[in-house]
């Protein structure tokens, strides 16, 4: 049975370019290992994080991450069974963008600023989806999307 699992949490400490590599460096050989996918997220020191995969493994794969002492606060916004995954050829796709005047950010926010506490189960995947049509768009065009600070792809 396919699951997907979206989880926010908040960073403990500022999260460098090596940390953050160190975390996807774990993630990568963990989840293909698993059939796991999914996107990471990462903006004002929240995580922001999508799991797919059969629900041993994911459940497995999140009461590991929501023990590692790196972050702290882990909220589950929606677990679901699912027909099909959103990243089937992720085995964790990571984007890093700024929460404040960005366009992407304000149709989901009522002050214009990044937070994901507040999102329902439903705006959690809609915003999922269009993070993830607009890394597909710039893979397509090789022109980065405004709104996106970094990615690193598979
Ligand atoms: P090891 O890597 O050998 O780690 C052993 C223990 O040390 C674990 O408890 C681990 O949490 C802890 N640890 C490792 N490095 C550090 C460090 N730099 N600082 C503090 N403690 C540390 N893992 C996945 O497999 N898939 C994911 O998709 C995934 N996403 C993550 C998302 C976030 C936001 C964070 C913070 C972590 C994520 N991780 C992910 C890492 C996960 O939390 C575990 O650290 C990792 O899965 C443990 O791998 P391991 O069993 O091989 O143990």
């Amino acid at each position: 049975m396919l699951v997907r699992l979206i989880y926010i949490s908040y960073s403990n400490t500022e999260m460098s370019d090596e940390n953050i590599k160190q975390i996807l460096d774990k993630s990568k050989i963990n989840n293909s290992a698993k059939k796991v996918t999914g996107l990471l997220l990462y903006s004002d020191r929240y995580f922001f994080q999508c799991l797919e995969g059969e629900r041993r493994d994911v459940n497995q794969t999140y009461l590991r991450i929501a023990a590692d002492p790196r972050h702290s606060k882990c909220v589950l916004i929606d677990y679901s069974e699912v027909n099909s995954r959103l990243f089937p050829t992720w085995s964790m796709n990571f984007v890093a963008f700024s929460g404040s005047d960005n366009e992407m950010v304000l149709r989901y926010s009522e002050n214009g600023l990044f937070q994901p506490y507040d999102f329902s189960a439903g705006q959690a995947n809609a915003f999922l989806l269009e993070v993830a049509n607009a890394i597909a768009i710039s893979n397509r065009t090789e022109e980065k999307p405004k709104s996106l600070l970094a990615w690193f792809k598979d």
